[in-house]
């Protein structure tokens, strides 16, 4: 059996009572936390870390995400989003090869250990290559294929038979680390026949789904106009709701369909930079959210196109932030809540139900935080500097399963180097090559 000691850190267990340990130890016995707490100065380990001036707390669970999507950082800026999807993103997207996928993830990944992520629900093409990635990564992750169910001349990959393989390949790999899902793109893209394939195989294969939801008014105007009914009534009554669901967005909300989701096992997965970056209008707040019963809340930091960084402490922040501003509210989302968004939430949404929480016999996936920095003092309040001042470059060793990722800002499973290389090099390729516009968003 293996055992780290983390000694003389900061604990922010996380945990249902908010409870942070100052100065104390934390045992690692292979892939679980076997105690936390003062531990005898003679505690025998294969590893011991002296953590005085750091804070270990869960990583973190990005809850929405395309990872791949790091090819298009900075390549569609300044846009309205129907011009974002249609004139840039789906365009160079027509040009993506398998391996662009392998490395764009790979770049991701990088990017998301570097800042204290262990785990990513993505939805995306070419799953293998990204199902790759997680396992020379060793992170986590809840995958799926992105399905449209409009025709094979129209999307990468054909549809839910697709989608299926990939599930059946991939479901518990990597010693469990790998989670698959289904993933129909959204309500107004995919046709609710396909809709109703994809209900039946959640149903016959037991996978929970991942999709967009009510990202605008006008999609609801229109859902409402073309069936009778708000995206979120036209999904339930197709049975999606009645799998566990993350749900993207959901920005537009009546009460009804607020009522609605508060009683099925969906999560709400929010990604506030692509916000405000695509000028999007939040017309459900978290408050009103959390008014409405609806307690499952994760965050993500959605494609790099739309957020440019997948680091989880910029978007904590701007979640904090955001809805303070716009709710003209300072005591919205206090304290650790958006911590814990990030965290217990999200791995709750990909089902990895042992993680997200410091605790005896919970699973070894968090981070250490360097609290020896100018923005990070005085530290009248840990959880308010965690929440308002850290960034991922504090983050300095990450643990998932038990295994380091990251000790010291080196990462021990990837090759960064020449990640970046292929990445910069390949991203590059895609744009230069015969794009072609495949399909066309019409909200
Ligand atoms: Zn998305």
């Amino acid at each position: 059996m293996k055992r780290i000691l983390i000694k003389g850190a900061d604990v922010v267990t996380l945990d249902e009572a908010g409870t942070v340990l100052r100065n104390t130890d934390l045992l690692i016995e292979d892939k679980r936390i076997a105690q936390i707490g003062q531990l005898p100065p003679d505690t025998q380990a294969d590893e011991i870390i002296d953590a005085a001036g750091k804070v270990v707390l869960p990583g973190f669970f990005n809850a929405h995400c395309h990872a791949p999507m790091t090819f298009e950082r900075g390549w569609a800026e300044d846009l309205p989003f129907p011009r974002w999807l249609n004139e840039k993103i789906w365009v160079a997207e027509s040009a993506l090869m398998p391996d662009d996928v392998y490395w764009g993830a790979a770049l991701a990944a990088c990017e998301m250990i570097r800042s204290g992520t262990v785990a990513f629900n993505d939805h995306y093409f070419y799953m293998d290559r990204v199902a790759q990635v997680v396992l020379e990564s060793g992170m986590k992750a809840l995958l799926t294929w992105c399905t449209f169910g409009i025709g094979d001349d129209k999307e990468i990959g054909p549809g839910a038979a697709t989608q299926l393989a990939f599930s059946r390949d991939w479901q518990g790999a990597g010693d469990g680390r790998i989670h698959t899902c289904l993933g129909p793109h959204s309500p107004y893209i995919c046709p609710p026949e396909f809709l109703r394939q994809v209900v039946e195989l959640a149903e016959q294969y037991q996978l929970p789904i991942h999709l967009h939801v009510a990202e605008s008014q006008e999609q609801v105007v229109n859902a409402q106009a073309r069936y009778g009914q708000t995206p979120v009534e036209q999904l339930a009554a197709l049975g999606v709701f009645d799998h566990p669901t993350v749900a993207a967005h959901c920005l537009a909300l009546t009460p009804d369909d607020r009522a609605l989701l508060a009683e099925k096992p969906v999560t709400i997965a929010r990604t506030p930079i692509t916000y405000m970056k695509l000028a999007m209008p939040i017309h459900v707040s978290l408050t009103d959210l959390q008014a409405a019963g609806i307690t499952r809340v994760a965050l993500g930091s959605d494609g790099p196109a739309s957020n440019a960084v997948m680091d989880m402490w910029d978007i904590v922040r701007q979640t904090v932030w955001l809805e303070k501003y716009q709710t003209q509210n300072p005591e919205a989302v206090p304290g650790d809540t958006a911590l814990r968004m990030a965290t217990r939430n999200g791995a709750l949404a990909m089902g990895f139900a042992e993680s997200g929480v410091l605790a005896a016999g919970m699973t070894a996936d968090l981070m250490l935080v360097d609290m020896d920095r100018p923005h990070l003092r005085p530290r009248h309040d840990l959880i308010a500097n965690l929440v308002h001042a850290a960034r991922g470059a504090d983050v300095t060793h990450v643990l998932v399963d038990g295994q380091w990722l990251m000790r010291d800002r080196q990462l021990l499973t990837l090759d960064e180097e020449r990640i970046l290389y292929e990445a910069e090099h390949r991203a590059l390729r895609m744009v230069r090559q015969n794009m072609n516009q495949v399909r066309e968003y019409r909200g």
